[in-house]
């Protein structure tokens, strides 16, 4: 039988990012009336939050159907839900690599495609792509030589202009009573409150940094890779890393001849957008193994830096290879400044697995929404059901999203090149 909304439990959701905004709307629609969501930045979008970001790709390949499966539901509710459509750009995705890519990263591009060619959703939206003459066709707006770039374009995917949905989730959960405490004193979390129970201990609620105290029966932990700053345990399955984003600065007559271009990965160099539609900023993203900033903290966690100010760099590889990539395809831009240059920090996990779950030894009073392993955001029209499944189950029974804080960790799974550590890279000069 359905509880009525008086009968739910209160919750207090530790981060307003992606998994936060989803669980706090999701909730808030299945009547839960008590949601009270804390977050340190000052307004939301959260300025620290990984979907602080023109644009994210939404797309259903993966190396594991299970995310397939879940990608097409998402995807469904970006074109439909009137929430997420007016954020949603199904403008296509080419998935390719160039002729100095690697075997590896060959074969990745090649698992990916195999994961959407089983699927029938994708009839007759994808298609292989080879050379110069077959790129060209499918964009023309690409002036550059293109050299050998081989793998598939797929119709059915895009991007979500990640800032822009972050703040409508936000703006409909204010509309169903969520209520949101922010900044510095009132909104960031200092440290959880226990309570001493017969077996291991009850999280009870929170404490700001400007002394607050939060109390709620169902405590909530969906801070990014930030969430080892009060769990450090999770450091065992959670490792901070980050990526480098820039843009460059179109005019609107440059950005208009790159009007609807798919969201283009040539994997061993870099990943582009269409011009954002409101500033015309081009973004760019090299993906490589990504960094981690073991040097940063005393107690052996890969952590983002506490202040933006200290994110704002990306190293000289990503410069190389963004340059490398402009001159191949969009010669005309390829000495334009790169500007905005941020890194954008993530929750990796080994697996590349979430991990949905309460924390052990809590009494399931605490559960963490933590691993987003760099491919969440386009989860958010259907992160939410995950958490409620949980919290109705009282356990996870998805073997994917279980704490497993036993197991060694060993890397990260699902992306080429190796993972490298922050304090020994050469930064950019831009
Ligand atoms: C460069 C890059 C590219 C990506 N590209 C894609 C993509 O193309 N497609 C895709 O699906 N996903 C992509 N992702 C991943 C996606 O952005 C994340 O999966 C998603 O944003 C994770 O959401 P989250 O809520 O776990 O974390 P976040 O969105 O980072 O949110 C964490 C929140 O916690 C808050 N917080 C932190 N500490 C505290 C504290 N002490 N007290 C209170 N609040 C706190 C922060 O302010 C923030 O709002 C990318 C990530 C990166 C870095």
């Amino acid at each position: 039988m359905a509880l009525e909304s008086n009968e739910r439990e209160s919750v207090l959701i530790l981060g307003a990012g992606c998994f936060g905004l989803a669980t706090a709307y999701h909730l808030a629609s299945k009547g839960y009336s008590q949601i009270t969501v804390l977050d340190k930045a000052d307004e939301i979008p959260s300025h620290f939050s990984a979907g602080f970001d023109l644009n994210k790709v939404v797309r259903a390949e993966y190396p594991d159907p299970f995310y397939t499966s879940l990608s097409l539901k998402a995807i469904e509710k970006w074109r439909n839900d009137p929430l997420y459509a007016p954020h949603y750009h199904e403008t296509g995705f080419l998935n390719v690599v160039s002729d100095a890519a690697n075997q590896q990263t060959r074969d990745t591009i090649e698992n990916y495609f195999a994961s959407i060619q089983k699927q029938p959703a994708f009839d007759g939206q994808i298609q292989r792509v080879s050379g110069h003459a077959e790129v060209k066709k499918i964009v023309p707006a690409f002036q550059g030589l293109i050299n050998g770039w081989s793998g598939y374009w797929n119709k059915m995917a895009g991007y979500c202009h990640s800032a822009n949905a972050s703040a409508a989730v936000y703006c409909a959960c204010v509309n169903l009573g969520v209520k949101f405490q922010l900044g510095k004193q009132d909104g960031e979390v200092e440290s959880l409150l226990y309570a001493s129970a017969r077996v291991g201990t009850t999280c009870v609620g929170a404490r700001s940094r400007g002394g607050r105290i939060y109390l709620a029966d169902k405590i909530i932990l969906a801070m990014g890779p930030d969430v080892a700053n009060l769990i450090p345990q999770i450091g065992k399955q959670v490792t901070g890393r980050c990526w480098g984003v820039v843009h460059i600065q179109l005019s609107p007559e440059e950005a208009a001849t790159l009007r609807n271009i798919p969201v283009t990965n040539v994997r061993d160099m870099a990943f582009f957008f269409e011009p954002d539609r409101e500033t015309n900023k081009l973004k760019f993203c090299h993906m490589g193994g990504a960094f981690t900033n073991y040097a940063y903290s005393k107690d052996g966690l890969s952590l983002p830096f506490t202040e933006l100010s200290e994110s704002q760099f990306v190293p000289a590889e990503d410069e190389f290879y963004i340059r490398k990539l402009l001159k191949e395809v969009l010669p005309q831009f390829a000495d334009r400044p790169l500007i905005d240059a941020h890194l954008c920090w993530f929750a990796d996990t080994d697996d590349s697995n979430y991990i949905i779950d309460y924390v052990p030894e809590t009494g399931s009073s605490l559960v963490v929404l933590s691993g987003d392993s760099g491919h969440g955001f386009k989860m958010l029209p259907i992160f939410g059901e995950f958490v409620q499944a949980l919290l109705d189950n009282g356990d996870q029974s998805e073997t994917r999203w279980q704490w497993k804080g036993s197991q060694v960790k060993t890397g990260s799974a699902w992306r080429s090149g190796t993972s490298q550590e922050l304090a020994g890279v050469t930064r950019a000069k831009l």
